[in-house]
């Protein structure tokens, strides 16, 4: 059967591989990925979409290389998209060095593999707004000064660098700058998730409130598949360079809430400051939203806002989602999944 290229994803059964995956193979594409584990659970993003039948799986962690250089050479591939990775900030602190192998160390691999096994292929990073730290500027722009805060950050200039080393050396390497971005796909422990969890449960039991942290906490948040459909959209440009994607635009945690809950048919109104702020059903009196103070910080400095001018006149990409639009996806997904 001819198809329209070969793509490796590594990291397929995550948020962004699943929807890179199902966009793939709808345009034709044969596509691969790698996971660690190919039991029912953690193929539940490819499921949900459809798709875990038709993707060939390779086990591999990343901290395995020689497994990385096998499957490079096994799958043969046209387009590489790495993202994998220790994904969340927490679980890089507490482990520095195992996130510095999983998440710079082994995209050094993928490239010096890639460069001398199939030197025409095109390789695509998920590097992150993490690497401007608190910045100073807004919004922040590709060239924006470098201020990592935390292993996580650090590890993904490291592979920014390769990247950006490969490239020189006429390798097509794009590292996309990832600013938040979610969807019905995220996993639980992100406050997008949670609070799409817990405003569903809440309007169909009334009672349990859903503990969050600072709720004037802004973002940039897109929608997980636009940002994906960038990263296509970049492996295919005639030029290799880095983009950032974003919406160019901050929401609180806040909004999150106020959204859903108007979604869902709840009129809340807040009550409290800081610490002792909470939200209150208007019909019932009932406490919906408390902050937890193992969550809570009294500023958020970090205003991660980006501009996507150079992904929108070069690429040809503009978000589709907007912000309010991301929230009622993430309730409707949660309210056809409940169960009592
Ligand atoms: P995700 O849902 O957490 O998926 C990451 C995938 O990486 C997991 O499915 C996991 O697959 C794999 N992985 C984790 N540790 C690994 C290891 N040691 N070896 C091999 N694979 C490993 O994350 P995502 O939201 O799809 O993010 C994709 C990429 O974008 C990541 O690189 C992330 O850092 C970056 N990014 C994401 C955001 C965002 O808002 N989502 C923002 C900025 C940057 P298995 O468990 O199946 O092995």
């Amino acid at each position: 059967m001819t198809h329209a290229g070969r793509v490796l994803i590594f990291g397929v059964t995550g948020q962004d591989g699943a929807y890179l995956s199902k966009s793939l193979i709808d345009r034709g594409y044969c596509v691969q990925g790698t996971t660690r584990s190919t039991n029912d659970e953690n193929l539940w993003r490819l499921k949900a979409l459809g798709i875990d039948k038709k993707i060939g799986l390779y086990d591999c962690g990343l901290s395995d290389f020689d497994q990385i250089r096998k499957i490079i050479s096994e799958t043969q591939p046209d387009f590489v998209y790495n993202l994998a990775a220790v994904s969340s900030l927490g679980e890089a602190f507490e482990d520095p060095d195992g996130t510095m192998r999983v998440n710079a160390d082994a995209v050094e691999v993928i490239i010096s593999s890639l460069f001398s096994q199939f030197p025409e292929a095109r390789f695509f990073q998920a590097s992150s707004a993490q690497i401007f730290g608190e910045p100073l500027t807004w919004p922040q722009t590709e060239e924006s000064i470098r201020a990592p805060q935390s292993p996580y950050a650090e590890a993904k200039i490291r592979a920014d660098e390769a990247v950006a080393n490969a490239r020189k050396q006429g390798f097509f390497a794009v590292s996309g700058i990832l600013y938040n971005h979610e969807s019905p796909l995220r996993s639980g422990r992100f406050v997008s998730r949670k609070i799409a969890e817990g405003l569903v449960r809440y309007s169909k039991q009334k009672t349990g409130a859903l503990k969050l942290g600072t709720l004037n906490a802004e973002r940039d948040w897109c929608f997980a598949g636009d940002v994906m459909s960038g990263a296509i959209l970049a492996l295919s440009h005639s030029v290799a360079s880095d983009y950032i994607f974003a919406s160019g635009k901050s929401h609180r945690v806040r909004d999150w809430v106020e959204i859903g809950a108007i979604h869902l048919g709840l009129v809340l109104y807040w009550e409290g400051e800081g610490l002792n702020e909470i939200a209150i059903d208007r019909k019932n009196g009932h406490k919906v939203i408390e902050i937890d103070p193992a969550f809570y910080r009294e500023s958020d400095p970090a205003k991660l806002v980006g501009f996507a001018d150079k992904a929108r006149q070069e690429l040809g990409w503009t978000p589709e989602f907007q912000f309010s639009a991301l929230v009622r996806l993430m309730i409707d997904a949660e309210l056809a999944r409940y169960t009592d």
